[in-house]
């Protein structure tokens, strides 16, 4: 039994309510967490409330220092972390244990970055004053997180809030609370007040945002997961004007040029697509490889995602774990449906080995017709169409006929048009010969409908301050 995390203690939901969290590989309960209701949201604000002052007013050398502590702590206890992440979202050990390494970086990262906060004086152009400009924290945070990277997608909001002296809670996905609790009290641990860090898992997703966001104590909303939910949350916080973060969809292109070195562009598409089992924001969704390499670039994919194992993520030995429920492998298996029906050839995989289960075959689709809808949707699982192209121009328009941008990749010997196409590309990241571009230290974050803001990197921590100016004379 796990309850909500606020000011410090663990409580349990002010109307007692519990929801189930399940193992998708089994189908078993794992355990069963409190169910945050509106009053609990409320009581979290107000510890949250509660505790900004004195963090704000902390030294930022302290903060980097509990932060850097919390990196210690993460990664000492890498292991078991990333058990408690394989079993309550699925995915394969390997990727936890990848994910719990990455997460525990923002911790580190951030710790760097809290005696970094910046800050200018100049003289105004008519010379009369000074400008004085210094960045303070935004207030108290309501952090939303998916289910996809349930420790990942929380440091990196977690870590520049803290670092910039800002106070949250954050709301995980209901899929994936365990994870959330468990950062709280490795929080705790490392030293950061009571109040600062507080998490409230709820069913209700809705009502308690909702909340939140009509409490004039908040002053700032970071939201990771999909553009639909993106866009209710958008026009909630409009309410207050709260300033935002959003981390939303992707649906990213993949595309290999025939001068690129294949081996290199297999073992990236492998990385851009299987990370996770293609449960990632930044999967390649779409694989678009130049005419006379696309059957061979297809054929070896194919013998590549065959090879893969598939089975419960906490099993030795297995790379692709179960999709984290049965509504996401109904919707990849639609989705797959929904291509053959309209002209898509199969390579490998395609179909439900289990039709009561949560796991799905690595796939990979040739002639796939543009209208299939796995080409505008995000497909969040291990399934790859490949559609061939023939210039660079008509390679660039199919990459970005698409209302996202989070992230694109392209391989090509030809650094020249590297560069050229991924100016071209309309994505706020690229992969140049890169399957793989989640980095602490770079800006994540998308164009168009895939986001505002950007997380990690400089920049990470401004969107947890706000610039305040003074005009003065002497
Ligand atoms: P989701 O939008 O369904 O849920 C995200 C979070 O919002 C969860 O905590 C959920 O409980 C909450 N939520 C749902 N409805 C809500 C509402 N009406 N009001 C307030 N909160 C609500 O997304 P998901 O299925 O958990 O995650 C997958 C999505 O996240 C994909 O679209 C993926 O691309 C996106 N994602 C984006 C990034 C990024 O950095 N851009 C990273 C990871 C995932």
């Amino acid at each position: 039994m796990r309850d909500l995390f606020i000011g410090g203690q663990s409580v349990p939901a002010a109307d007692g309510g519990r929801f189930d969290v399940i193992d998708p590989a089994t189908g078993d309960v794992l355990q069963t967490v409190a169910n945050g209701t509106v009053e609990d949201a409320i009581a979290a604000v107000d510890a949250a409330d509660a505790a900004a002052p004195a963090w704000a007013a902390t030294a930022p050398r302290a903060r980097g220092e509990i932060l850097r502590r919390a990196y210690q702590l993460m990664t000492e206890r890498a292991d078991e972390l990333a058990r408690l992440i394989s079993q309550e979202n699925g995915k394969a050990l390997p990727d936890a244990l990848g994910e719990v390494l990455y997460a525990a970086e923002f911790f580190r990262w951030y710790s760097e970055e809290a005696v970094r906060i910046p800050g200018t004086l100049a003289t105004s152009p008519s010379g009369t004053n000074k400008i004085l400009v210094q960045y303070r924290p935004v207030g108290v945070c309501v952090l939303v997180t998916p289910w996809n990277f349930p420790a990942a997608m929380a440091t990196r909001k977690i870590g520049p809030a803290l670092a910039a002296g800002c106070t949250m809670v954050l709301k995980p996905a209901s899929d994936t609370p365990l994870t959330a609790l468990a950062l709280a009290g490795l929080l705790a641990e490392a030293g950061v007040p009571d109040g600062v860090v507080n998490v409230l898992p709820a069913r209700r997703s809705g009502a308690v945002v909702s909340a939140m966001l009509h409490d004039d104590r908040v002053r700032k909303l970071s939201f990771t997961g999909s553009t639909e939910v993106g866009r209710v949350l958008l026009r909630e916080a409009a309410d207050r004007v709260v300033n935002v973060s959003m981390e939303l969809g992707g649906n990213a292109p993949f595309l290999v040029f025939a001068d690129a070195d294949l081996d290199a562009a297999i073992e990236g598409a492998m990385i851009a697509k299987m990370r996770n089992a293609g449960e990632a924001c930044t999967s390649a969704n779409r694989i678009y490889a130049q005419a006379p390499v696309a059957a061979e670039f297809a054929r070896r994919l194919a013998d590549r995602m065959s090879a893969l194992t598939v089975g419960p993520g906490t099993a030795d030995g297995v790379q692709v774990g179960p999709l984290v429920n049965r509504e996401a492998v109904d919707k990849v298996d639609q989705l797959v449906r929904d291509a053959v029906a309209k002209g898509a050839t199969v390579v490998t995989g395609g179909g439900r080995p289990d039709p009561e289960g949560c796991f799905y075959p690595p796939t990979v689709l040739t002639q796939v017709p543009p209208e299939a809808e796995l080409l505008r949707e995000e497909i969040f699982g291990p399934v790859a169409p490949v559609v061939s192209f023939d210039t660079e121009d008509e390679a660039v328009r199919l990459a970005n006929d698409t209302e996202y941008g989070l992230v694109a990749y392209l391989y090509t010997g030809d650094l020249a048009r590297g560069l050229r196409v991924s100016e071209r590309l309309e994505a706020g990241m690229v992969g140049l010969n890169r399957g793989l571009v989640s980095d602490p230290a770079a800006p994540f974050g998308g164009v168009k409908q895939s986001g505002i803001g950007r997380e990690g990197g400089h920049e990470g921590i401004l969107d947890y301050l706000e610039a305040t100016y003074v005009a003065v004379s002497w």
